[in-house]
């Protein structure tokens, strides 16, 4: 099937072909025509399903026929879509200004953290669309800077996630300020619980398009398990993996804050092009790390799960979870950063054994069975699952696991141990 059955304009289409995009996506599929037709919807798609266009092509569809019929742009924004995180929502803008391009759009990115001088700017002239994530536009609306009466169209984009975040108030408080007769497209991993209820409070006759997880995503992440005996041994395996050749661009998550900062810290010593992104950087020092990745100047990105949110970066060809998520949804939107756009991708999650069972809620999760493989020379002590402590000088096999591959190149010892993340401590 290619884009053109699917009821957009000749100059989308266009920009389509210039992109290299030969076909839609099943997102984009099912998302496009009954978003042209006016429907409400929620879709259930992973990140990386392509999402990001399916709203966005019809909603630029609406600017670009209005703007022709009628030759007239209207103050307030006609396309509001509101984002989980910054990076998100920068992310958006980034690809609505893609797919629109050579149509003068008017858009303006409204997230916290960002110094509201430019954003003020951007509200004093007519606005086509807004970009937002949940507290700064509500802090806009509450301060009278932003007038919603015109709204056509309200997309709440990974909306599990905002309210994961605690943004629920913020959202129904910024929907109240809306048309009623507005169409609301509503996107997210789970379509259930409270994304469901919130789903009733603001959509209307909502048609769903269910995009399963297993066709998202699956075949483009080869996705294995590495099992580590502790801390050093889990850092020997990331340097093995890092000194890997056949990687590109790898993002590696941790738990907090300061784990980001210590191991990219780490491993910038031990001679990787290495940075932390995470959520106490200022705006200005996550968009400079996320350029220099963009760039290829960055080989190895440490980052917490919030502030990696929204990352389209291709190089990526590996994510690693030094840390193992410890939501499963969490690991999907992780992995979600390699195998973009129809490349292939490996997630490696390192995992302490006593953190068998979140590995296996991952899998019962996704449905899909991760890996277990072994490094040669870097393998797990062997600890049968009912012997409680591990037993020294075990016989080094994690028997059925996978070997990498090919043996890593591995430079212990000579290092001094002062930090908890160095390789050889
Ligand atoms: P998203 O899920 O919106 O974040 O999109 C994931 C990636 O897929 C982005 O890099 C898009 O540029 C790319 N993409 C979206 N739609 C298509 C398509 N139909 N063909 C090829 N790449 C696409």
């Amino acid at each position: 099937m290619s884009f053109s059955t699917l009821g957009l304009h000749a100059s989308l289409l266009d920009t389509l072909a210039a992109l290299g995009y030969s076909e839609p996506t099943a997102v984009q599929r099912a998302a496009i025509p009954a978003m042209l037709a006016g429907s409400d919807l929620l879709v259930s798609s992973q990140t990386g399903s392509g999402k990001t266009a399916a709203f966005a092509l019809p909603a630029l569809q609406r600017l670009l026929a209005t703007t022709t019929a009628q030759g007239s742009r209207r103050a307030g924004p006609r396309i509001l879509v509101l984002a989980p995180t910054r990076e998100l929502a920068l992310q958006v803008q980034k690809a609505v200004h893609g797919y629109g391009v050579g149509q003068r759009l008017r858009t303006a990115c409204l997230v916290g953290g960002m110094p509201y001088g430019l954003q003020l700017k951007q509200l004093s002239r007519p606005v086509d669309i807004v970009i937002a994530t949940p507290g700064r536009l509500k802090d806009h609306l509450d301060r009278g800077r932003l007038d919603l009466a015109r709204l056509e169209v309200l997309v709440l984009d990974e909306a599990d996630r905002m309210l994961d975040m605690g943004f629920v108030e913020d959202i129904d408080a910024i929907v109240a300020c809306t048309p009623a007769e507005r169409q609301t497209l509503l996107f997210s991993a789970t379509l259930d619980g409270v994304v469901g209820r919130l789903a009733q409070r603001v959509t209307r006759a909502a048609q769903r398009i269910d995009i399963a997880a297993s066709t998202a995503r699956v075949p483009r992440i080869d996705e294995r398990a590495l099992f580590a005996d502790d801390l050093p041994h889990k850092t020997r395996l990331l340097d093995a993996l890092l000194r890997d050749t056949d990687i590109g661009q790898v993002l590696v998550f941790t738990a907090t804050k300061r784990s980001a900062e210590e191991l990219s810290g780490a491993l910038c010593e031990q001679g990787f092009s290495a940075g932390a992104l995470h959520g106490d950087m200022r705006q200005r020092e996550r968009n400079f790390t996320l350029q220099r990745l963009r760039d290829g100047r960055m080989r190895v990105l440490v980052a917490t799960d919030v502030a990696a949110r929204g990352i389209d970066v291709p190089g990526i060809s590996h994510v690693i979870n030094f840390d193992a998520p410890r939501q499963a949804e969490d690991y999907v939107h992780r992995i979600g950063r390699t195998g973009r756009a129809g490349r292939t991708g490996i997630a490696v999650t390192l995992l302490a054994h006593r953190e068998k069972h979140l590995m296996r809620s991952i899998e019962r999760y996704t449905g899909n069975a991760l890996r277990v493989a072994v490094i040669p020379g870097l393998e797990p002590t062997a600890r049968p699952e009912w012997t409680p402590r591990p037993r020294p000088g075990g016989n080094g096999r994690n028997g059925g696991g996978r070997s990498w591959g090919r043996r890593a190149e591995w430079k212990s010892g000579a290092r001094p141990a002062s930090n908890r993340y160095r390789a050889g401590g």
